[in-house]
């Protein structure tokens, strides 16, 4: 049934596109509207799984989608906005685009032009700023002269402790670099932001920050490094903007379950919350972001500065190293890790194994949930970058695409509906 077209409805679109053919009108709409209607697919969530999702359903498969989501924009995580002082900021912290996959790019160059940046950051330890991460002009910093890969590799092996299969986030460390380097960089870090010690965190997690005995000084290793050209939420709005996909702010999928009749739900939330926590809530990660706005060029040396043993931050984000913005005035932001709990976004799953037992048992009745997709960070409990949940999605719409993931409507209808 034709939605009426309600006086709040925002014509983004119009004002956005810099493309030069004419774009369809995002259907967004941003205060609770009847939700009385019908749609092929329901999708909870805007951020990157949900909007790849209703993108691929709209264009490829010509079916319509009704995004449902709890904030008031668009973007998931990865939201961007001008502030009041003209500043391009990242509101749910630096969002850095990275991806080894030419596929990623190219499906997500549809919806944007790319500003091509090398992501540099900074460490504050010791009253004095490190490069980081650790690379040759570290170790150079450390020994106060100037010296050669050969040299530090040496040092290295001399310091490095022998551990063949690291099995946590200290062990891929000290086995890489030793206690002195740890102690430096990564062990009061890691404590501040994850409540954890290195050694009761996955491998993984300080295993994604490289270690390199060149003067490679790039927070990351990754082929394709750049930003949107115009913003994050610019890019989404692209690939929202189709007149089959409709999205509502402001509306949580527990209102909008009951009132929409749907044959395929797609579900990008905390998996624990779809599920009402019958296994009791998964552990998670929250952060509290304190933006300042002060009234010159530039604040910091570099677009990231790390705080692992001062302060009760983590890092300071100075994003406008990165986008690149000519402005008289810039806009810091602190981020603060705290607890979980009610009123706090839970920003990151956390990669240990107790936690991921618990997520096991969501798991496996997540299979036996016929008729809906569980897709995304919080969906799949991964701590995903976006590239990876971007091809998350695009592998989930060719599962969906094919009719593997299709079960009749009225089977869920029987057990959700109340
Ligand atoms: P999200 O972006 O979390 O979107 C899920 C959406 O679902 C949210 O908007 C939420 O409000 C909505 N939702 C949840 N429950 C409901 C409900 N019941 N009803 C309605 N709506 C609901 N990745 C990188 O690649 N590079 C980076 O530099 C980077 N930095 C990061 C920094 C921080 C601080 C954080 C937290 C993440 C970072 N990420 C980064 C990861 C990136 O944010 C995620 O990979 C990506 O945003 C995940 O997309 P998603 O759609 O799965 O989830
Ligand atoms: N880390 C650290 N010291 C640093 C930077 C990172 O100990 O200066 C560890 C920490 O445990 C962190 C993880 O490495 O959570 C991953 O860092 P990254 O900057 O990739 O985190 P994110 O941007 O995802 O918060």
């Amino acid at each position: 049934m034709p939605q009426p077209t309600p006086p709040d409805r925002l014509e983004t679109s119009q004002q956005l596109n810099s493309l030069s053919t004419p774009q369809p009108l995002l259907n967004l709409f941003s205060t609770p509207q009847p939700l009385l209607s019908s749609f092929d697919f329901l999708i909870v969530g805007a951020g990157f799984a949900g909007s790849v999702l209703a993108e691929r359903i709209a264009t490829q498969l010509g079916q319509t989608c009704l995004i449902v989501e709890k904030r008031n924009h668009i973007g998931g995580n990865a939201y961007d906005h001008y502030d009041a002082a003209g500043v391009l900021v990242h509101d749910y912290g630096p969002h850095y685009f990275r991806t080894n996959s030419q596929r990623i790019v190219e499906y997500l160059s549809q919806f944007t032009e790319w500003r091509s940046v090398e992501y540099k950051i900074l460490s504050w330890t010791d009253g004095k700023f490190w490069q980081f991460p650790i690379n040759l002009n570290t170790f150079e910093q450390l020994i106060g002269r100037a010296s050669t890969s050969a040299e530090m590799e040496a040092q290295l092996a001399e310091w490095r402790v022998q551990i063949d299969n690291p099995k946590n986030s200290e062990e891929v460390i000290v086995s890489q670099v030793g206690w002195k380097l740890y102690e430096m960089f990564f062990k009061n870090y890691t404590r501040k932001q994850w409540q954890r010690d290195a050694k009761d965190l996955d491998a993984s997690v300080c295993g994604r920050i490289p270690i390199r005995t060149n003067r490679d000084d790039r927070y990351l290793s990754e082929s394709f490094q750049a930003l949107p050209k115009d913003g994050y939420t610019k890019m989404f709005e692209k690939m929202l903007a189709h007149p089959k996909i409709e999205v509502r702010l402001n509306t949580d999928f527990r209102e909008a379950r009951s009132q929409v009749r749907f044959d395929h739900l797609i579900f990008t939330g905390p998996i624990d919350e779809y599920f009402d926590h019958c296994f009791g809530p998964l552990p998670y990660r929250s952060l509290r972001f304190e933006p300042e706005t002060i009234a010159q060029e530039f604040f910091q040396p570099a677009m990231q500065v790390n705080y692992p043993n001062d302060h009760d931050f983590t890092r300071i984000v100075e994003i406008k190293h990165a986008t690149g913005q000519k402005l008289p005035a810039t806009t810091i932001v602190r981020e603060y890790p705290q607890n979980f709990g009610p009123g706090r976004e839970p920003y990151y799953p956390i990669p240990a194994p107790d936690a991921k037992a618990l997520y096991s048992k969501y798991a496996e009745r997540a299979v036996s949930e016929k008729n809906v997709s569980f897709v995304g960070r919080l969906a799949t409990y991964r701590y995903y970058n976006m590239d990876q949940v971007v091809g998350m999605a695009l592998a989930e719409f060719e599962q969906i695409q094919s009719g593997k993931r299709k079960v009749e409507w009225s089977e869920w209808d029987e057990r959700h509906r109340r």
